[in-house]
């Protein structure tokens, strides 16, 4: 999101600098060096309506990395493998009666088409669901995934979250029987790097290991930032961090920004990335539902991105960063995940673990509440002038995602021009 709005703002002829906390750029998106592997921290697939993104990939050139694959989607329900993600899949799974599938399959197939996002925003996603599907229907297709994403905030998600990520993965099948997702060859840095070398290009200039300590305001004003204890002046101030950091980095916003701040919550991630020497299953997607099992799924991204060399999972656990098991040492989750494998497939022994690494990022995922946009304070306002704040929460009612920080951030570049 930084790295677009400096691009767009750049492009148009201001002078920028970016500051990145990280020694590397690319936040949730960044790379590592997976034993020789080039590839995400976090798993990141591409679906057919991510506009912004493809435009920006067009802008700079890079659309031709844009790569598309029919891919599979499993369930794995308590110990049993299953097909999932179509129709026929739908009702040919014999854990729920008929009239239980075909409550949840029009129910999912109600939510692609609706428009109006809006009439929903009342609504919270348990209470929509159970309306639909009934309390039967909620306990058996979604409390696990709920549960094990949010935890004591799950009955706090509206519906229009659930109906967005809904709508998003329908609109990028290929029929109702192919589920179709997208991936950047070369992965997310692919655009980043872009992004990086056109801001340059530009006269801009990046700065890495560069963390803000403070964002510094005089008269209702900003006046620029502190890093390092010395202080730069600046006449505009872009903030693309999570907004939750901004309570301790931004201490002289306006009390109602922090009033607001305050009332904010998002759930961490900590993810295991694995390499295997054979696949783990044939699906890209695998759902959990499984007593024995504390993980909404699975997700072995070298079934999206068969250019891969390696067969490649991600196994995410969503966790508030206050949760005392968001700190615990990487090997309890090293070891869990690697039981967990066995468990999938029996034929996953530990010789078959080439490599695996842990990954954690404290805010990886906003808690949308009902009427949400509400509750964000504004990305700009004369109370803090030159001052535009925006992060993932403000995708909403869409889910965070790449493209819709390329969205947000040419929004915060179009703001900063109508405002200055
Ligand atoms: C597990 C997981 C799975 C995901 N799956 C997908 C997917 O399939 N598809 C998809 O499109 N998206 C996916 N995403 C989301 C996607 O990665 C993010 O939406 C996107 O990368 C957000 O980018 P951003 O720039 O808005 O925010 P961030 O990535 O949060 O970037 C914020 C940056 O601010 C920096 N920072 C923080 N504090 C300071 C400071 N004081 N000074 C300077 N810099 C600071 C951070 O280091 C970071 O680089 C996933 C994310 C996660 C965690």
């Amino acid at each position: 999101m930084g790295l677009t709005c400096a691009y767009c703002l750049a492009k148009k002829g201001h002078s920028v600098d970016v500051y990145e906390a990280d020694s590397i750029l690319g936040g949730m998106s960044a790379h590592f060096d997976f034993s020789g592997l080039d590839i995400e921290k976090y798993y990141h697939f591409v679906c057919g309506p991510d506009y912004p993104l493809f435009n920006l990939m067009k802008e700079l050139q890079i659309f031709d990395r844009l790569r598309w694959t029919d891919t599979k989607m499993g369930l794995f329900y308590d110990g049993t493998l299953y097909k999932w993600g179509g129709p026929f899949e739908l009702l040919s799974f014999p854990k729920a009666g008929l009239f239980l599938k075909l409550r949840y399959g029009f129910h999912v197939f109600y939510a692609s088409k609706i428009k109006n996002w809006h009439k929903l925003d009342d609504t919270t996603s348990l209470d929509w669901i159970k309306k639909w599907e009934g309390k039967k229907g909620y306990d058996m297709f979604w409390d696990s995934l709920f549960q094990l994403k949010f935890y004591d905030l799950k009955s706090k998600i509206s519906a229009p979250w659930l109906w967005s990520r809904l709508a998003r993965v329908a609109k990028s099948r290929k029929s109702i029987f192919q589920e179709r997702m997208g991936y950047i060859s070369g992965g997310s840095i692919v655009v980043i790097n872009a992004l990086a070398d056109k801001i340059k290009e530009y006269g801009g200039r990046i700065h890495t290991s560069s963390p803000v300590d403070e964002i510094v305001f005089e008269n209702n004003a900003v006046s620029g930032i502190k890093i390092n204890g010395q202080f730069i002046n600046y006449d505009i101030v872009a903030s693309t961090i999570p907004i939750q950091y901004l309570t301790k980095i931004a201490p002289s916003l306006p009390k109602i920004d922090k009033d607001k701040l305050k009332l904010l919550d998002n759930v961490g991630v900590v993810c295991v990335i694995v390499k295997l020497s054979q696949a783990l299953t044939e699906n890209f997607w695998l759902n959990i539902s499984d007593n024995e099992m504390d993980i909404p799924g699975i997700i072995e991204i070298s079934n999206l991105n068969t250019e891969l060399k390696e067969h490649v999972q991600y196994v995410p656990f969503y966790l508030h960063k206050d949760n005392p098991k968001y700190s615990l040492p990487d090997d309890y989750f090293i070891d869990k995940v690697k039981g967990y494998l066995i468990r999938v497939n029996p034929s996953i022994t530990p010789d078959k673990v080439k490599d695996i690494r842990v990954f954690r990022y404290e805010y990886a995922q906003p808690v949308s509440t009902t009427h949400f946009l509400e509750k964000l304070p504004p990305i700009y306002s004369d109370g803090r002038k030159g001052f535009y704040m925006s992060d993932t929460a403000y995708c909403y009612p869409e889910d965070r995602s790449i493209t819709e920080s390329i969205k947000a951030a040419v929004n915060i570049a179009d703001v900063i021009e109508k405002t200055i």
